[in-house]
């Protein structure tokens, strides 16, 4: 394909592989290279991207941000915004004539692998925790992907894809470690720039493993250094506290990962060990963003309050985005005045619903 990658410690060039996502040296993940070649429009398409950019008015009020505005990320073809990345990553297994890949997801990227991977004709296998919603199960399997349970914590889920995809040389599509995933995420900052001038003073992201934050960052670098934005938003992370490494680590607070896995309604972002963290402390400081743990309870509080106040129902997960921005509000670092985007990353038919 005339790939290349780069380590995102280092400027070395390697030719792309999908058998190789960590750096040989360093272990660290891989970027794809600059330029990278890849075709604007992917071959394997389900109309992915062009999400609409509404103002939350009447929450924003709630919140103390008048110029609030949210992008609408559940409107993607399988309800959440993974698709980006998904078109892209199996545009280029199908352009590489690969036949059958696995992938480990606790719901939404398996669900997008699927659907993409349906509609190129590969076959999936999806490596699921036993604790991921039923919804999200249930839609994978629809796709007609093949559902692997596995017990334990994520991290054991992705080691039992990983053993499967060595045993019977099948390719590890891995969302969280693909390249090219990170690179079909960055859509969302050129849609973002074009429909928000001049760009908002702040971007919040629900994060796991900070793959939209990531694409979002490289997507308005890029931008910035063409002239085309005048100025990169503020990038902030939001995590649970039930779950909150990169919050952890920005904050230079002390966390302990609880020994049974994460206990979290945003199951989307319970990543114990994100193995971007380091580029995602990277883009927050780049562009002086901060990353902020928040409650359980408050998490299901501006889910409910979305819904009442605005008609908008996304999954937990989304919802943990404005209650970060309750506490940065409460906490000085978003201003009254500023203008803040916030993308709604999941549709809540996605995951268990909570009572009115
Ligand atoms: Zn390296």
């Amino acid at each position: 394909m005339g790939l290349e990658t780069v380590c995102v410690n280092g400027q070395r060039r390697r030719p792309f592989s999908f058998d190789t996502l960590l750096c040989p040296s360093c272990r660290g993940p891989l970027d794809m290279a600059q330029p990278a070649g890849l075709t604007v429009h992917p071959a394997v398409t389900l109309g992915e991207g062009g999400t609409p950019v509404v103002h939350l008015q009447k929450i924003g009020r709630e919140l103390g941000v008048e110029a609030l505005f949210a992008k609408l990320e559940f409107l993607n073809p399988t309800g959440s915004f993974k698709d980006r990345g998904s078109a892209l990553l199996v545009s280029a297994l199908r352009e590489h004539g690969v036949r059958q890949v696995a992938e480990d997801s606790s719901g939404n990227a398996g669900a997008s692998i699927s659907a993409y991977c349906a509609r190129a004709g590969i076959r999936a296998a999806i490596f699921a925790p036993g604790s991921a919603p039923p919804m999200k199960l249930a839609q994978i399997a629809f796709y007609g992907a093949e559902v692997v349970k596995v017990a334990g914590d994520r991290e054991a889920v992705a080691q039992a894809c990983l053993r499967h995809c060595r045993q019977n040389s099948v390719v590890y599509a891995s969302h969280n470690l693909s390249p090219l995933f990170i690179e079909g995420t960055k859509g969302f900052a050129a849609e973002a720039a074009a429909q928000m001038r001049p760009p908002p003073d702040h971007a919040l992201f629900p994060v796991g493993n900070g793959s939209l934050l990531i694409g979002a960052w490289k997507g308005y670098t890029e931008l910035a250094s063409t002239g085309d934005v005048q100025r990169i938003p503020r990038l902030h992370c939001v995590q649970s506290k039930a779950c909150m490494p990169i919050a952890a680590a920005h904050r230079k607070t002390p966390w302990t990962p609880p020994p049974a896995g994460a206990d979290t309604v945003a199951g989307g972002i319970a990543v114990r060990n994100p193995p971007r963290l380091h580029q995602v402390l990277q883009a927050l400081d780049a562009t002086g963003g901060d990353a902020v743990a928040v409650e359980e309870s408050d998490i299901i509080h501006w889910q409910r309050r979305l819904s009442h106040l605005e008609g908008i129902f996304v999954e937990p997960t989304s919802a943990a985005a404005l209650a970060g921005l309750y506490d940065l509000r409460k906490e000085g670092r978003i201003r009254p005045q500023d203008r803040v985007l916030v993308p709604l990353t999941g549709f809540g038919f996605k995951d268990r619903i909570p009572n009115p």
